[in-house]
């Protein structure tokens, strides 16, 4: 299909600006919306552009790639996060394992009597625990945790992509969403994000839902 002088210039336009509305591109070339409508909806059809509601015109050359992740760069800790489990860290490796069955999570977060983190606690912690002879109501969690200030932690404005990068480059499950209370050194956990949370994520996207 060959194209009009006109409807090339849209297309470059797009191209660097994408995405853009149709309002602005008419205003750059200092014509009327109106008078665009025909070459934008021509464009469209070809598949030269595509056109997203509230969002505007992209060139599709572009790939849907680049869009996809300009998206999952904007996504914040906040919009997936799950409600924290906490024990105390006067509490047993037994009463620990009973919470973590009961609460259906695989990662339980340590607090002293001030609600400050003070410790994490894994599947595995736990499992280590108990491969000793020691009675698991005897033995505190506290002796057990991987404790402060060794725990990676995240804000709920931090990006996701950002905690899921510390997920890898840590090799963990999760982290505890933190308020931070006295600056750099004691922390309230607000929340929780995990794999799971960024599974979901995932199909959000592939769903197409994120908005
Ligand atoms: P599992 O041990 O069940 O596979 P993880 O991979 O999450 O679970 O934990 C591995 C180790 O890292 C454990 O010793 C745990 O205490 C520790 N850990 C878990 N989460 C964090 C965190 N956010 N910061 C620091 N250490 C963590």
């Amino acid at each position: 299909m060959e194209l009009t002088s006109r409807q090339e210039i849209i297309v470059e336009i797009v191209k660097e600006s994408g995405p853009i509305t149709g309002e602005q591109i008419a205003e750059r070339l200092s014509l009327t919306r109106a008078t665009l409508r025909p070459d934008l909806a021509i464009l469209t059809m070809a598949g030269y552009l595509d056109a997203r509601p509230r969002v505007g015109y992209f060139y599709t050359g572009k790939s849907g790639n680049q869009m996809l992740a300009e998206k999952v760069k904007n996504i914040t800790v906040n919009e997936y996060q799950s409600r924290p489990v906490v024990v105390q860290e006067s509490a047993s490796v037994y009463d620990a394992i009973c919470t973590m069955f009961l609460e259906d999570v695989g990662t339980l977060f340590v607090v002293d009597k001030h609600i400050t983190l003070v410790g994490v606690l894994s599947r595995k912690d736990l499992l280590r625990a108990s491969l000793g002879k020691q009675a698991l109501e005897s033995i505190p969690v506290s002796i057990i945790m991987t404790r402060m200030p060794n725990i990676t932690v995240c804000k709920q404005d931090d990006l996701i992509i950002e905690v899921a990068n510390k997920l890898i480059e840590k090799q963990i499950d999760g982290l505890p969403i933190v308020v931070e209370v006295e600056y750099g050194s004691r922390f309230e956990v607000v929340g929780r994000i995990t794999k799971t949370n960024i599974t979901a994520l995932l199909v959000d996207l592939a769903n197409d839902e994120v908005i």
